[in-house]
């Protein structure tokens, strides 16, 4: 059975972020999951795995939760599906939008569901424009993007992100998105400077692309507050502060893509409450459900929202949405998660576990002499390998370090992911890791690292 769901899957499905010649050839392994629990995943070999990045950083109350489940099936028996259209809406739905602005940072006024984060990602694109077309400013489009940004692979979304597998052969980025330099200390272009001359230099390079574009043509600015598929890179110390500080000086919008960092990664509720960030509308997908089924959603703040509602009196209805927006299904997974987070104490857990993991890692690697950095923040952790420490090289891509790693730590049961670019390995466990758990990964990541460095 197996054999026969492998041939159709080659013969049939094109799989995201994937050689697809390869694997239609199948010379890149399948692997069919069949099930979850905990911080563990199985597959129809028999395989039991820890999953040691939540699928794509998002499960984070942990796999084969019994309370979600059953809101689902509730919902789906009660009323699997109504639109969201001029009012209509359903207790979940309504329910969620209100548990979502108890959690929001402070500041904001109402939230829009969709269905993902690039979806979330390309409303709150569409929101800087008609705020600047309301307020008379209809020049006042462009959005300010991070190399090594992520914010999705959708057109307006997929330039954003700052990722140059993702612009290759698809003519990205569109214009109006333009990209500044990436808070990547770690990859400093000047060995000697410290954290303080980065952010500066930081700044400077913002305010240079400002100066160039001109202010009155830059709607936003979007930022993770830590990088995530980048390389999973923590803010240098005052990073936000200091770009705020610029936003604000030039009337530019703070969206902060919270798609990761939304409800309890980084210890707190929200990543903008760990960095003290003040967003104009905010992000949010992966952990709003914990994946349970999809949904996102884009929160907006009151600056924003009292302009679209201005815009309406003077236009009429706002002309945006979906047949899925707020999808009843959705919005009781999220109710019932964000239910399980604060119940089960995941905030704190990512805290105080995801503090122990980051320090049994470093612990564990930062001394090896091909492990450039070990980083990490809450219930995100990252490895980075060098070719050589000394002289700060890197290795050739074309020897794909990273992915080798990662396939050796698969070996020994546990996935960990190689991202996209440079030989980063990234950590993004469920909120629910015991220490007991974080101690299997990094005892395996450290054999891993020396099968393949040595
Ligand atoms: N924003 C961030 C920060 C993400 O990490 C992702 C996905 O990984 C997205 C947006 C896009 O979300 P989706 O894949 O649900 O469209």
């Amino acid at each position: 059975r197996n054999d026969l769901l492998d041939q159709w899957d080659r013969e049939n499905f094109f799989h995201p972020s994937t050689h697809l010649a390869q694997h239609a050839r199948g010379e890149t392994p399948n692997r069919i999951v069949s099930g979850g629990k905990g911080v563990f995943i199985e597959d129809r070999d028999g395989n039991r795995l820890l999953d040691a990045f939540a699928g794509l950083y998002c499960v984070n109350v942990g796999y084969g939760r019994p309370e979600i489940a059953e809101a689902i099936a509730e919902q789906a028996k009660e009323l699997a599906y109504y639109h969201a259209y001029v009012g209509h809406g359903t207790e979940a739905s309504i329910t969620l939008a209100k548990m979502v602005l108890e959690r929001a940072p402070q500041g904001m006024s109402k939230v829009y569901f969709g269905l993902g984060g690039s979806d979330a990602n390309e409303t709150n694109v569409k929101l800087t424009w008609y705020y600047n077309n309301i307020l008379g400013r209809p020049e006042k489009k462009k959005i300010i993007s991070r190399w090594r940004g992520y914010h999705g692979s959708g057109l307006v979304t997929g330039s954003l992100t700052g990722l140059e597998l993702f612009h290759k052969k698809f003519d990205l980025p569109l214009d109006r998105i333009l990209h500044t330099e990436a808070p990547y200390y770690f990859r400093r272009p000047d060995a000697a400077m410290s954290e303080a001359d980065f952010v500066a230099h930081c700044v400077a390079e913002l305010e240079a692309l400002i100066a160039r574009e001109g202010a009155d043509t830059i709607a936003a600015f979007i930022g993770e507050p830590v990088l995530g598929t980048g390389g999973i890179v923590p803010p240098p110390q005052g990073y936000w502060q200091a770009i705020q500080a610029v936003l604000e000086k030039h009337d530019i919008l703070l969206i902060a893509d919270e798609v990761v960092t939304g409800f309890g990664r980084l210890g707190t509720m929200m990543g903008s409450d760990h960095y003290g960030m003040k967003p104009d509308i905010v992000t949010i997908a992966k952990g709003l459900t914990s994946a349970y089924a999809p949904l996102s959603g884009s929160i907006i703040g009151d600056r924003v929202w009292t302009v679209l509602e201005q815009g309406t009196d003077e236009n009429g209805p706002i002309g945006h949405g979906w047949t899925y927006s707020a999808h009843p299904i959705g919005a009781a997974a999220g109710v019932a998660n964000l239910k399980l987070i604060d119940s089960l104490g995941l905030v704190e857990n990512a805290a105080e576990t995801g503090a122990y993991f980051n320090a049994a890692m470093s612990d564990a690697l930062a001394d090896h002499s091909h492990v450039g950095e070990v980083r990490g923040e809450g219930m995100l952790a990252a490895v980075e390998f060098m070719d050589d420490k000394d002289k700060r090289t890197f290795f050739d891509p074309s020897k794909k370090v990273g992915p080798a790693v990662s396939a050796a730590l698969l070996k020994r049961g546990v996935i960990a992911r190689a991202m996209p670019q440079g030989d980063i390995l990234g950590f993004a466990p469920p909120l629910c890791l015991t220490p007991a758990e974080a101690d299997e990964i990094v005892s395996k990541t450290a054999e891993a690292v020396a099968e393949v460095l040595g």
